[in-house]
């Protein structure tokens, strides 16, 4: 069963979390702030699981009735509000959560709510679950998780503990994801480094095989900037435009190679290099470019990602964009 210590990182989080269990100062509420795949889900199933635990230490003993249930997904004091539509109505709060806080806990000391995605609660919903917030009964504990929290209502950020997620650490993350995935090194740096410090999102990559072979395409593009002819490029604006879904991960990727070249002109060998199994491609790269045209290049990438939300045409904005790219790297130093 997972408990406070498998989380990874978060270090601050868990001991406020634990600390709270093990003084009995319990909130009525608290708000897990932080980016999809950070780990916000997990850390709230623990905190509900070491709360209503029979054994009532700070960590979840996996053995107790209630342990059991919790890892059943049926534990009858933990309530997981879910919603149909893109926005959490009011609807959706009034049935799940205000109708049901007043009823008692089935067995344990607290019934829990745990509301995924909160930033998509409108304006009506935040205010029925602000009524309940206000006079909440003893037992009851809801948790908000939100990527946003300035989403939410000043009203209710204000009755909430607010607990920031930030991102693990890269070190932490890479021999995590070593350990658990049976990975090489320069993998697992790979996947911390593009994840922006989210297990989450870094296991997902490190098990999809699709992920490894966007990858392995976006590097042998990126190896081929300086010298790529043109029918070649205008092929690839071509894919990159028609796959949206991936858009966003080749993005990604573009954007980490240029950070590994920017990293290799200033520290050289000593680069800890995201592609590091790439290194002769990124040191024969970083030699025959200057620091300003690669920060035009990471600026203009920037637009694209943020054009992509206006949808202009693709295909002509990365082709272009790789042009550029390359015309820079002819000019040289
Ligand atoms: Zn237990």
């Amino acid at each position: 069963m997972e408990t406070f210590r498998s989380i990874i990182g978060h270090r601050r989080v868990t001991e406020y979390l634990r600390e709270s269990i093990r003084t009995g100062r319990v909130s009525h509420a608290y708000i897990l702030d932080g980016p999809k795949g950070i780990g916000k889900m997990l850390t709230a199933r623990v905190f509900a699981a070491a709360l209503l635990c029979r054994e009532g230490g700070e960590e979840p003993c996996g053995k107790c009735i209630s342990c059991r249930q919790m890892e059943g997904g049926n534990q009858p004091d933990v309530a997981y509000v879910t919603h149909e539509k893109t926005v959490i109505t009011v609807g959706d709060i009034r049935t799940q959560l205000c109708n049901v806080v007043p009823v008692k806990p089935m067995a344990g000391p607290y019934r829990i709510f745990i509301v995924d995605e909160a930033e998509k609660m409108n304006e009506e919903a935040q205010n029925a679950l602000l009524k309940t917030l206000e006079e909440p009964p003893s037992y009851a504990v809801i948790i908000l998780l939100t990527a946003n929290a300035n989403a939410l209502l000043p009203t209710i950020r204000s009755r909430a503990v607010s607990l920031p997620m930030l991102p693990v650490p890269e070190e932490e993350l890479t021999e995590w994801l070593m350990a658990r995935e049976q990975i090489p090194d320069y993998r697992a740096r790979m996947l911390a480094i593009y994840s922006g410090g989210c297990p989450g999102v870094a296991l997902s990559c490190a098990r999809s095989e699709e992920f490894q072979a966007q990858r392995d395409e976006v590097v042998s593009m990126l190896k081929a900037v300086p010298t790529m002819r043109e029918d070649r490029m205008a092929e690839f604006a071509r894919g990159f435009a028609k796959d949206k879904e991936s858009q966003e991960t080749e993005l990604g990727l573009i954007l980490v190679w240029i950070r590994d070249l920017l990293l290799y002109k200033a520290v050289r060998e000593k680069a800890p290099l995201m592609f590091s199994e790439e290194s002769d491609s990124i040191r024969s790269q970083a030699d025959s470019i200057s620091y300003e045209a690669l920060w035009t290049t990471q600026e203009e990438l920037a637009h694209i990602r943020a054009d992509r939300i206006v949808n202009v045409n693709m295909e002509t904005a990365f082709w272009l964009f790789l042009l550029r790219w390359q015309e820079r790297f002819a000019a040289g130093l």
